[in-house]
């Protein structure tokens, strides 16, 4: 585990961030770019993913490790995020009239 303190916050949670010269966060923002989507998209590795790997040292195995892990943190959040939005939902609908919560649904 590295000392980044993205690759903390993305252990923990769905994280955004990325700390460029940490090669664990550079390895989640490359599963997530366009080139590394394209060449899935295409089945095999599109010159413009290998010249990210190759800029950045990093392996097709260490970026798919990353994008398992980062999946694994979105599913786990997943009930997390339904239990939120449900009380949003609730607490919205309270600030309702009673014809808005029959024309709305809530
Ligand atoms: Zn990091």
């Amino acid at each position: 585990m590295s000392d980044c303190t993205d690759c903390r916050l993305a252990a923990a949670r769905v994280w955004h961030g990325h700390f460029w010269p940490c090669s664990n966060c550079c390895a989640r923002a490359i599963a997530r770019s366009l080139p590394f989507w394209s060449s899935r998209r295409a089945g095999k590795q599109l010159p413009e993913y290998r010249a990210l790997l190759a800029a950045h040292k990093l392996t097709h195995e260490q970026v798919l490790d990353a994008r398992r892990r980062d999946w694994l943190q979105c599913l786990a959040r997943t009930d997390c995020a339904a239990q939120a939005a449900q009380s949003t939902r609730e607490a919205y609908a309270s600030t309702l009239a009673p014809e808005h919560k029959r024309a709305t649904g809530l």
